[in-house]
């Protein structure tokens, strides 16, 4: 039986939703060991120990890992990769700067974005922009995978009682590898739910013109539902929304309960991030959009009437 290392990705002393996916899947190769790496994390650590299925929490704090700085964090993972088969990250921003220079640093090929575990050396994932889903064997004797969080459930938060270990860095040497700094960190403040992980999801295209449209008309309807909002890349292109609103093959990757397209055509690569959403509903003029054949709802209409009056009477 393999023993896999998750890194925990959190925020604000709490273990972020993408990690419990990343924790399933490692679950399905063998004995689940978490890494918590911060500063002042011993809330996190504690939070991560009851995570159901978690054997062993290694916590490594230090100043040098406050920021999830890669370079700091990955030769940490590589050093407990000693006692360990298996790296799991979470398929996300940070979760994708820490593995490839794991890999690198172990000389192993990734394995990117899994959809399912087969077998201890076989997973799947998808390819073409999720037009085709290809079965990889892995030969490398250390394995480094990073995980689709709307491909596995969220292992519970409660129900664990992992051993929770410092860890010893470095024999000595300093965590800080000197070869990068944080600068400084914008975060847009927001009431609304997080993309990735909202049940609903609002999402505008090209069609809406303009920031100031975009605004009324998205955002407003998002408001009256508590939905997140979402963007085609034409529409971040164009400057309507900032780029971490772009859901697609180079945006976010979302499976919401609800997700609503308003004039978005349905590119493969938006649809690449969003087809696996429970219920499609699409509102496009052109009723030979692309977006239609997977919509499991489709309004053909002009935006500008439909969704005001849907706003209206919600
Ligand atoms: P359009 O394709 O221009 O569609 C606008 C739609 O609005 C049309 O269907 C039109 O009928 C409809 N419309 C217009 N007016 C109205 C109205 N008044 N009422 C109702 N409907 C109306 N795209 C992404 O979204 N995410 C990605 O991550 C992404 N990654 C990419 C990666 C690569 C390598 C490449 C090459 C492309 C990528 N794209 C991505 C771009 C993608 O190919 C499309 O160009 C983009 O998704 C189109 O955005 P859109 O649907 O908003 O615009």
């Amino acid at each position: 039986m393999s023993k896999t290392l998750v890194w925990v990705e959190h925020e604000g002393g709490a273990v972020k939703d993408a990690t419990l996916s990343a924790v399933t899947a490692a679950s399905q190769l063998g004995e689940v060991h978490l890494l918590v790496a911060g500063k002042g994390v011993d809330g996190v650590a504690a939070a991560a120990a009851k995570i159901a299925g978690v054997g062993k929490v290694h916590v490594a704090d230090d100043a040098a890992f406050e920021h999830a700085l890669p370079e700091n964090i990955a030769p940490l993972i590589v050093e407990l990769l000693a006692s360990h088969d298996v790296f799991v990250a979470p398929a996300t921003s940070n979760g994708k700067n820490i593995a490839p220079r794991v890999a690198a640093l172990l000389d192993v090929a990734q394995i990117s974005d899994i959809l399912s575990v087969e077998s201890e050396d076989t997973f799947t994932r998808p390819i073409y922009a999720g037009n085709a889903i290809a079965t990889v064997k892995s030969k490398d004797a250390k394995k480094v995978i990073t995980v689709r969080g709307t491909a596995f459930v969220k292992a519970e938060r409660e129900g664990g009682s992992g051993t929770v270990e410092a860890v010893s860095s470095n024999g000595g040497a300093s965590a800080d590898r000197g070869i990068s700094s944080f600068v400084g960190a914008e975060i847009a403040k927001s009431e609304r739910p997080e993309l990735t992980s909202a049940k609903v999801i609002v999402s505008g295209g090209r069609a809406l013109k303009d920031a100031e449209t975009f605004q009324e008309v998205i955002f407003s309807l998002a408001d009256k539902i508590g939905a997140a909002v979402g963007a085609s890349r034409a529409a971040v292109d164009a400057g309507y929304v900032p780029n971490d609103y772009q859901v697609g093959q180079t945006g976010k990757i979302v499976a919401p309960e609800v997700y609503i397209a308003v004039g978005i055509s349905g590119a493969i690569q938006h649809l690449a991030g969003m087809k696996d959403s429970k219920t499609i509903i699409a509102i496009n003029k052109d009723e030979d959009a692309p977006i239609f054949q997977v919509a499991d709802i489709g309004l053909v209409g002009d935006l500008f009437k439909i969704v005001p009056e849907l706003t209206g009477k919600l």
